[in-house]
């Protein structure tokens, strides 16, 4: 059977070097050695400062939200993975949708400038499946406005813009290390904190606000990564260059074939981008053509993922808003399978069972 991705694991000897001396020093969580090591190793390989591990994606977000104190409104975008909504509910935050751009699948900077209200404390944004957002546009009405930026970066594991991390923008950038992400640490995430005083406070936060013994500093939560999910990720990063590698011959498959298909389209990379290869959404312009073409993928044990399905303007627990450009892409989007050991004749089959039902 082939999903939508595989995670990807180190040599089992690699693996067991670092949990050896993980067992051998005793220390398996709480800031350890190999949680140090991971650090400086992501903020070199990515090219970013002030990177703080957490054990994973969603209370990177939850503590950053914390971090800024936001509170009232929050503008977001209605297609994501449903994490970018719940934290923000979860805090009590009031999520205020502003719609997406077709194309891009990013959040529209004019959708934004119509959504904010006195009550507005900031903008989360997604760069959908690692496509760099207007980053420029949002700054700019992040400042007029007086508002917070906080990016969710889930996807942007060695995203580039202009030759500079994607990860540097805004007040605070999260990124997931969750086990289906390119990068992983199992379960795992960092932020990415512009401010350097802010940085020092998020460290406290995510163990509790404790600051030193004896001394409880501030409101904290326990966010910390352990020792094993960091030598997790020190055994795959060093494979991450020829991983990537791999998935872009991939993409580069299904891109030679979707070129060519009328009724299909493909996500538009803002220009000048390093792209990841994460994801290979397509979208189905002819509704019942889009479940024909499912339901043939799955006779044949391939199993593409309705990333992102539902719309989360829709969700039970939120008020709902019409959003068009959101709510057409979630009804016709479909993420083929693309991971590094993926064979390149599952790819072929893929694109012919797809030709021959449009
Ligand atoms: C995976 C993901 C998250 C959540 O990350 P976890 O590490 O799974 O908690 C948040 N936002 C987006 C867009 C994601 O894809």
């Amino acid at each position: 059977m082939i999903q939508v991705t595989k995670t990807y694991l180190p040599q089992a000897d690699d693996f067991h070097q670092y949990t050896t001396e993980i067992m051998n020093s005793c220390t398996i969580t709480n800031h350890g050695k190999m949680v140090q090591t991971l650090t400086s190793r992501l903020e070199a390989y990515l090219g970013v400062k002030n990177l703080l591990l957490v054990s994973n994606g969603t209370l990177a977000l939850q503590v950053a939200y914390k971090l800024l104190g936001l509170r009232g409104e929050v503008i977001t975008t209605p297609f994501s993975f449903v994490a970018t909504t719940s934290s923000l509910v979860w805090e009590g935050l009031t999520p205020v949708f502003a719609d997406i751009d077709e194309q891009s699948f990013n959040m529209d900077p004019k959708e934004i400038l119509k959504k904010i209200t006195p009550k507005t404390s900031a903008i989360v944004p997604v760069h959908v499946f690692g496509n760099p957002c207007e980053y420029e546009a949002i700054e700019a009405i992040a400042k007029k406005h007086h508002l917070k930026v906080i990016y969710d970066a889930a996807h942007c594991f060695d995203v580039q813009h202009e030759q500079a991390s994607i990860l540097n923008q805004g007040d605070i950038s999260m990124i997931s290390f969750h086990a289906t992400k390119i990068f992983h640490t199992i379960e795992g995430g960092a932020l990415i904190i512009q401010d350097d005083q802010l940085y020092e406070q998020a460290k406290k936060m995510i163990n509790f606000g404790i600051c030193g013994e004896g001394n409880i500093e501030c409101l904290g939560i326990n966010a910390k990564m352990n020792e094993f999910q960091a030598a997790m990720g020190l055994s795959i990063l060093d494979d991450i260059q020829a991983n990537i590698q791999k998935r872009k011959r991939i993409h580069e498959l299904y891109d030679q074939a979707f070129e060519k298909i009328e009724g299909i389209t493909t996500q538009t990379k803002m220009k000048n981008t390093k792209y990841n290869y994460a994801y290979y959404p397509i979208v189905v312009e002819d509704t019942i053509r889009f479940h024909q073409i499912l339901t043939a993928l799955k006779q044949q044990n391939y199993h593409p993922r309705r990333y992102f399905y539902p719309a989360l303007n829709t969700i039970d627990y939120l008020p709902y808003e019409e959003m068009p450009n959101a709510e057409y892409l979630a009804q016709r989007i479909l993420c083929l399978p693309l991971y590094d050991s993926l064979e390149h004749e599952d790819v072929k089959n893929m694109i012919s069972i797809i030709q021959s039902v449009v």
